[in-house]
């Protein structure tokens, strides 16, 4: 599998593509971040499947990052259930609102700059209120 590099390190993005609007972006937000050269998109659900090049590949890249539209994390559990801690990003901690925010390529833009600057605000505890809570859309 193709990997991305930045600074000559690999950098592998998984992303949750939620069926909800913050998971829609999170995926537009990775395809972004993936053709604006940062990292390289891979299948999360490859991942999830446990399929061995992608898993290696993971295992192996100098970092790896999720993109996940709530704190449901779906994607940075992935990487951990394959023993793999990544660099999380969540949206709704970035200060969008799960069934509330318009698609837009202003805030895809947006989301990408700040991972890019690395400014993911710190989870609080009413942010973690919602991990264990299900569905996406
Ligand atoms: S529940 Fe949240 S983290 Fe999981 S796929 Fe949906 S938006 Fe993404």
């Amino acid at each position: 599998m193709a990997e991305c590099c930045s600074g000559g390190k690999t950098r592998i993005i998984h992303t949750c593509s939620g069926a909800s609007d913050v998971g829609e972006i999170a995926d537009k937000t990775a395809r972004k971040l993936s053709k604006d050269g940062y990292g390289n998109m891979t299948c999360l659900a490859a991942i999830g499947a446990h399929l061995s090049g992608f898993v290696e590949s993971a295992k192996g890249a100098d970092e790896n990052i999720t993109i996940d539209g709530c704190p449901v994390a779906c994607a940075k559990k992935n990487l951990e259930h394959i023993g793999v801690t990544p660099k999380s990003y969540i949206l709704t901690e970035m200060g969008l609102v799960k069934g509330k925010t318009p698609i837009t390529e202003k805030i895809v833009t947006e989301i990408s700059n700040r991972i890019k600057e690395k400014k993911q605000k710190t989870r609080t505890d009413a942010d973690k209120s919602g991990e264990g809570s299900c569905c996406c859309g």
